[in-house]
This record gives structure tokens, sequence and C-alpha cells, in this order.
């Protein structure tokens, strides 16, 4: 077998009885990148000679007998993720140049478990979209399908993982961009906990949502790579002190006697039959499995996307405000005083869609307003929240589908913000909760385009969400394909 087809847990074990070396797994990767990318498009910057130099220094550290638990495994980091003397942009032209002095604090924990640095990948501008069409290089292309999206914003790292050019990614979730594009693309995609992982070094769009986390090919790949990235951070003050359990442990563990909490707001209309009869598929297993289904209801799941497109925006109106072309990248060339450099700066630098939130959230947060909108939409998000602590009372795990549909085709929603907002009905609610999510592939459209399987769990509770996902993917009643690229 090829060995960019292998999952991190194949490859530890050749690793460790030195079947193979690292430098070769590079070689294979990056063969498979030069062979599938120009289609593909995950990639923005292939670091093939600093690939090559960190894999050499591992095969060295592992011919002294220094095995460390991602030794050898070639990643990949969504452009969002700060790295030290590499070009950080977010996919935005207004960071072209950007060359950040620091490592993001998950991207030295990567190199600390052994992990290879492959490339960065695409993303919509500023990870606001839901279909990687906003990235100012261009979109990324369905590895099953290439004429559609591979959701988004986290689509270039989703897609690289579909299409083999690692072996993980990295990616970040504020309302579902790690879950959906997933989802989209056949793979196993988990946003830990707010606070469970380090946001240090991550570009920030909406602070109180964003999270780190992990793409990977299997529910077990998904706890190794969580076991590496999870922890305290005294440079993130958001970050939570609590141990790292050892979320590998969960995997062979039974589900017998646990309760899937489905919950009925998300299964009335819109979902498409086929992502309803793959969810069927999930519950059936489950069952067999000797878990059993409740009804449960989140009542204010209607609230869930108005709330978020008045906090994220709000939010991120802030955070960008710093991009005024004074310290980041990208600065104009002609200007005549510091306000007119401002708004040629931003007006160049920002595209349509980051305009649109930017405008969004100062209004939302402008005097007269606030109160209105966001001190209202802050209450209505402590409701969300407790309909969430109040559903795991009765049910160990939530299960819904991830997204509504399966790809759409790319441009087709571009002209409809409202649309593409739509996509996310599924995943946002998790965010503005703060509670872990994961989504699994659970089955195919007629045409061959995969369909995904949100599990929901409480506050650090992602062995739980593991352990579900291991035993439905251990119980082999779906059947993984390979996209045919
Ligand atoms: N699609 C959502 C948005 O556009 C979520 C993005 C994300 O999770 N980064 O804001």
């Amino acid at each position: 077998m090829e060995l960019h087809f292998l999952t991190i847990g194949e490859l530890r074990e050749k690793i460790a009885t030195r079947e193979i070396a690292a430098t070769t797994v590079v070689r294979s990767i990056l063969k498979r990148i030069a062979e599938v990318d120009t289609q593909v498009h995950a990639y923005i910057n292939v670091l093939s000679e600093s690939a090559m130099a960190e894999a050499e220094l591992i095969d060295a550290a592992i011919a002294k007998g220094i095995i460390k638990p991602l030794s050898g495994v070639p990643i990949a980091l969504k452009d969002i993720c700060c790295t030290k003397g590499i070009e950080t942009t977010c996919c935005s032209r207004i960071l072209r140049g950007f060359i950040p002095p620091y490592d993001a604090t998950v991207v030295e924990k990567l190199r600390e478990a052994g992990a290879i640095i492959i490339g960065k990948t695409n993303m919509d501008e500023f990870a606001m979209g839901s279909s990687t069409e906003t990235s100012c290089f261009g979109a990324t292309r369905n590895p099953y399908d290439l004429t559609r999206i591979p959701g988004g914003s986290s689509g270039g790292s989703a897609a690289a993982v579909a299409a083999d050019e690692c072996l993980a990614a990295i990616g970040s979730d504020t309302g579902g961009s790690i879950r959906q594009p997933a989802a989209l693309c056949g793979v196993v995609g988990l946003k830990p906990t707010y606070g469970r992982v380090s946001r240090f070094g991550l570009i920030a769009f909406a602070s109180s949502l964003d999270q780190i986390g992990p793409f990977t090919k299997t529910v077990a790949d998904s706890a190794l790579m969580l076991s590496v990235l999870a922890g305290y951070d005294a440079k993130d003050s958001t970050s939570v002190n609590l141990p790292v359990p050892d979320y590998s442990a969960f995997l062979g563990r039974d589900i017998r006697g646990w309760r899937i909490g489905i919950p009925r707001e998300y299964f009335i209309g819109g979902i498409d039959t086929e992502t309803q009869s793959a969810l069927d598929g999930v519950m059936r297993t489950l069952q067999a499995c000797g878990a059993s289904c409740v009804d449960i209801s989140l009542p204010h799941t209607e609230y869930c996307l108005a709330v978020y497109y008045i906090v994220a925006p709000a939010e991120a109106s802030s955070n960008l405000a710093r991009y005024d072309g004074i310290k980041y990248g990208m600065r104009v060339e002609k200007f005549s005083d510091l306000k007119d450099l401002y708004k040629k700066t931003r007006s160049q630098g920002f595209g349509s869609e980051v305009k649109r939130r930017i405008m969004l959230g100062t209004y939302v947060l402008s005097s007269g307003y606030y109160d209105a909108y966001y001190k209202k939409a802050s209450r209505v998000r402590t409701l969300i929240k407790q309909d969430f602590a109040d559903a795991f009372r009765v049910c160990d795990v939530i299960l819904t589908p991830t997204t509504p549909s399966a790809a759409f085709k790319i441009g087709e929603k571009t002209n409809d913000p409202m649309q593409m907002y739509l996509s996310d009905i599924f995943t946002i609610s998790t965010n503005l909760a703060g509670i872990p999510g994961i989504s699994v592939p659970c089955g195919y459209t007629a045409s061959g385009l995969p369909i995904g399987a949100q599990f929901l769990a409480g506050h650090f509770e992602e062995a739980k969400l593991l352990q579900v996902t291991a035993a439905y993917e251990q119980a082999g009643t779906f059947i993984k394909r390979r996209p045919k690229i």
C-alpha cells in the first residue's frame, strides 16, 4: 500500500518497528501532493524543504531510540495558525507578507510530539465562510467531486486529509468550521470544549467561540491527536487547567446502556432524505451496540443562527481592528495621511464577506444598539447553553446530522449569504454553548458524496465522544470509500 494512504495508527507501528523511515513517508506525501493538489488546491504553501529536513532529524532521533507519539507523522496546518518564520495569511490579502515571529502553541506541541509540518492549507478568509470560496488564493475543491465545495472554513485541511495529502490536519471551529468540512469530505473532525486546546497563536476570529481541533481519517487517530493538542497553556487566559485524559484508552469500551439524545428540533424539515436515512442507519447501529435513543428537546435552537450572527461579527469587528496597514502584512503604497492609509489598506485588503461581518459587528456594538443586539444575544446564548445542560441530564451524548445536505456546487451559494449561513445550522449551537462536538462519516449520497453524523457531549467530555464514535466505527456497518482522485 502507498504510504500516504496510512492512518496515524498504522504509520506509528511501522515507524516504531523501523519498517519505514520518516523521510520515506514525507517523500510519499510530497509526491501525492504533486499528483493531486493541482486539482484539489488544498494547500496554499507546501513546505517541502523544511519537511524533509524535519524528517531527517526525526529519523536520526529514531535511530537513537527516541520515539514520540507522532514521530514522522506529516500534518497540515490551516493557515490561521501562526508558524515561526513562515508566512501566515488567514487567506486574506491584508495579511500577505506577515511572517509570525513565533509558533502557535498547537504547532509547538505537534513539533514536540515528533510531527512534521507538511504545509499550510487553504481556508475562507479569516475563517468566515462555509465553503473555502472566500480565500484570496481561490477555492479548494472537494476530492469526491471536483465541481463541489469541500465545506469551510477549514476546507483545505479537510480536503487534504480526504485526498491523502497528509495523515492529519489542524483546523479551527468558530461555528462549525471543523465539523462541517469534515462531514462534506468524509473525514473525522473534532471540535474540543472551549478552553481544552490553547488558542495562543491562532489568529482570532470570534474569541469566545474559536477552538482548534484535528481532522483525521479515523476516530482512533482523532484521540491520538487530541491527547497531543489538549492541555493548559499559561499563554491563553481562557485555557483550562484540567488533566488531559489518555483519550485512546476509551476506544475499545462498549456503550451498552448509553442514552443517545435525539433533539427533535434538529430533525424537523430541511434535512435532505439521504442525510436522514444515513442518520437512521447510525441510530440502528448504536442500538445494536446496546445504546438506546431518547427524544430530547433543545428549545432555543431556532435562535442559534441569529445569536451567532450577532456575537461572532461583534467579536470579529473588534479583533480585526488591528489590521490597519501599520503592524501586520499589507500596506497600500499611495496614501495622503494616516486615516487615508487605514481606509485604503482595509478597503483593498479585506474581501467582501469580511467587510460584511465588520460592518455588522460594528453596528451591533455601537452605542444605542448594544443593548438591543449584543446584550440580548448574550442573554439568549446563556439560555442555549442551559438547554444543553438540561439535555445532558437525560442523555450521555447527542446525535444530529452535521449538515442539512451534502457538498454543494462551487458558486452555488456565493451570492446568497443567508443560504451560506444556513449550512452551519446544526453546528453553531455547540460553539455558543462551548461544548465539544465531533463529525464522523456515516454514509454517501447516491452520487457518492460523503454524509456526516455529529455527536455532542457535555463540557470536557471529549472521551465520551471518542468512545461512542469508535464504537460506531468498529461496528463496521459503514464502509468508508476513497475519493477517486
Ligand atoms: N461558517 C461559519 C461562519 O461563517 C462558521 C465559521 C467557522 O467556524 N470559522 O462564520
